[in-house]
């Protein structure tokens, strides 16, 4: 019996993506056998903190790496070690900024909600963010002004579907705080895909969730230049104690990278496209609603089902649908950032055939012209 069963849990069939309310991804059966072994062992943690460290190195060609509990805490971590550096009594003295650097720096269309504000999580090292340009656009020149200040601790950029307005682009950022001798932070939470290109930024570090396309247990990679990442790890001692990764995350994070290492990206890829071209073609066959394949924004290398509403015909509106759907059982969740617009979103990739026929079945009941079951 499975635990939804075992325990009266609601069957969910999640077509939002990597989303933490709904247990983020699914792991692969290599990773929970690793996981589990690692539960029922002792650990000399330093020696596995290495071993990840290693692991990264040679997957991403970063310096060194560490990993904490989640990217959440990894942004706390990494603005603590920009005021700290691997100073004790500095580490000791967190939250207490007195005498530290206390301002960081981020494009106001960086300032992400993804599920709390990101800004929280810097404030809760003890730092000030100082939010720079407008929601529409933050320029190069808007940063430079505000790094300027000899108070300032370190920049923050987020890589994700998440920020507004004009794209911030990061390399020139990167090299505007790097003039300025202000160090770099960029959260890629849901770019583990993409680590080549935020490393090839210049940015000092780089911060990417285990549990999200790389299918670890919950843990925050941080990445980077060696002399930094040492900077997060000496926290341990600090504030960094309740944002720790367990033994069994750092396992898992390690053959979750091992598992990624042997993926065939070129054949992933083509199977991704055409899992979501399939689904939208048999959306398509459906009254009321159309299905197209959209890439996504930030360059992840899959796309997604955008299905199009037709009111008129649906006979109810996308926010609507999406409401339907979720109210099903099993509950089937899809990205609503756009049903104001008339689009849902769904994401695919860690969804079986027989999840997608689900999601089918369910849309032919919700539309008009289908038999509704008794
Ligand atoms: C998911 C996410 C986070 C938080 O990651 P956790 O590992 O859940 O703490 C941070 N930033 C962005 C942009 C995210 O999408």
């Amino acid at each position: 019996m499975g635990l939804h069963d075992q325990y009266g849990l609601t069957q969910v069939i999640n077509a939002r993506g990597p989303f933490t309310p709904l247990g983020v991804s699914r792991s692969d059966e290599r990773v929970t056998a690793a996981v589990a072994a690692a539960l029922s062992g002792f650990f000399v943690m330093e020696e596995l903190q290495d071993l990840a460290s290693r692991t990264v190195a040679r997957a991403t060609g970063a310096q060194a790496a560490t990993v904490v509990h989640c990217t959440s805490s990894a942004i706390t971590l990494s603005v603590a070690a920009a005021m700290t550096g691997t100073a004790p009594e500095r580490i000791a003295a967190l939250p207490d900024t007195r005498g530290m650097p206390t301002r960081v720096v981020l494009p106001a269309g960086h300032t992400v909600d993804y599920g709390h504000p990101l800004v929280q999580d810097v404030r809760l090292a003890g730092a000030t963010p100082v939010v720079s340009g407008t929601e529409d656009e933050c320029t190069v020149a808007d940063l430079e002004r505000d790094l300027a200040h000899p108070d300032t601790a370190c920049l923050v950029l987020v890589s994700s579907r998440l920020t507004r307005g004009a794209p911030v682009p990061l390399a020139d950022a990167v090299a505007a705080a790097h003039r300025r001798g202000v160090p770099v932070v960029v959260d890629g939470a849901a770019q583990d895909l993409r680590i080549d290109e935020l490393l090839a930024t210049g940015a000092d570090l780089v911060l990417v969730s285990g549990q999200k396309y790389l299918g670890s247990p919950t843990a925050g990679l941080v990445l980077g230049r060696a002399e930094a990442v040492r900077a997060v790890r000496a926290q341990e001692k600090g504030i960094g104690r309740a944002m720790k990764a367990s033994k069994e995350a750092v396992i898992g994070v390690v053959e979750a990278l091992r598992l990624r290492a042997e993926l065939d990206r070129v054949a992933w890829r083509r199977a991704q496209t055409d899992k979501v071209a399939r689904f939208a073609a048999r959306v398509s066959a459906l009254p009321g609603v159309a299905g197209t394949v959209v890439d996504d924004p930030t360059g992840l290398p899959f796309p997604r089902a955008n299905v199009v509403v037709d009111p008129a015909v649906a006979g109810r509106d996308a926010a609507a649908l999406a409401a339907a759907l979720r109210a099903g059982s099993p509950q089937i969740w899809v990205i609503t950032q756009h049903q104001d617009r008339g689009e849902l979103l769904l994401e695919l990739v860690p969804l079986t055939d027989e999840e997608v026929a689900e999601i089918l079945r369910a849309l032919a009941a919700l539309l008009p012209g289908t038999p509704q079951p008794a």
